[in-house]
């Protein structure tokens, strides 16, 4: 589904992803750990060509994909992203800001963005909020906005960027629960999280970065019970 290939990312003077390499299979939750500065969001915004890669490549369901000659909105759509901030347009309702894409980008019509953007509402269990501002919503109500309009791109992948770490820790529980719902589904995820009982419980896989490289690759159960590297161990002591 992504294959990532020797990725380097520099900022400047500072090498911030260092011979990356990593495989994500259809349906697979990816979590993604490490300290703050390891290279989590590089990673992520590179999987979603936000950022530009020095060199290396990444396979998106097989295709290399080359920016200069891919259409970047055409693979955005299959690569849904979720960040912190939940960046909603706050003049438009929330109907209104999950049928924005879909509309423009999709050229879907209004009246099925509409009926497809209330599915998705009722996935993430606010269909009483369509005709609500986000200024009148909760974090946690906000951040599942935020997720029912990636997927209302309809993404093969979606990658997430600490979607709970703004929030208040009693809203946290609901979008972990409607990511979780997600993953069951069968969407493939990389989650980069600080939330270890989320990994530990819904990921298939656990990353652990450090200063730019891949230092641990495991089974949930292994990473946690049976960390192998050192520096892994020590990054385990920091979260208990
Ligand atoms: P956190 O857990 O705090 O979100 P992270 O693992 O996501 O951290 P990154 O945001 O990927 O870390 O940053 C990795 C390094 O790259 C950091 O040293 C950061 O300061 C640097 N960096 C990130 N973005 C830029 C940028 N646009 N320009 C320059 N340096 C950057
Ligand atoms: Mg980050």
């Amino acid at each position: 589904m992504i294959r990532i290939e020797h990725l380097n990312k520099s900022f400047g003077d500072l090498h911030v992803l260092k011979d990356i390499n990593l495989s994500v299979h259809e349906s697979d939750v990816v979590c993604l750990v490490g300290a703050s500065g390891s290279g989590k969001s590089t990673l992520l915004r590179c999987l979603n060509f936000l950022e530009r890669k020095d060199n290396g490549n990444i396979f998106i369901q097989g295709e290399n994909i080359i920016p200069k000659t891919h259409d970047m909105n055409e693979v955005r759509q299959r690569v849904g992203m979720v960040f912190q901030h939940f960046n909603l347009f706050p003049h438009k309702t929330v109907i209104e800001n999950i049928i924005e894409a879909p509309t423009v980008v999709r050229k879907v019509s209004k009246d099925e963005a509409i009926a497809e953007a209330k599915e998705l509402l009722k996935k993430v269990g606010l269909e009483d909020k369509a005709d609500v501002y986000p200024s009148k919503l909760s974090g946690g109500q906000k951040q599942r906005v935020a997720i029912a309009r990636a997927l209302a791109m309809k993404p093969d992948i979606m990658l997430f960027d600490e979607p709970t770490s703004a929030l208040d820790p009693e809203l946290v529980g609901e979008v972990l629960a409607t990511m979780k719902e997600l993953a069951d589904e069968g969407m493939t995820m990389v989650v980069v999280t600080h939330e270890m009982g989320f990994a530990r419980e819904v990921a298939d896989w656990i990353v652990y970065m450090n200063e730019g490289q891949i230092i641990e690759l495991d089974r949930p159960e292994e990473f946690f019970e049976n960390p192998k590297e050192e520096r892994t161990k020590e990054f385990l002591k920091t979260t208990a």
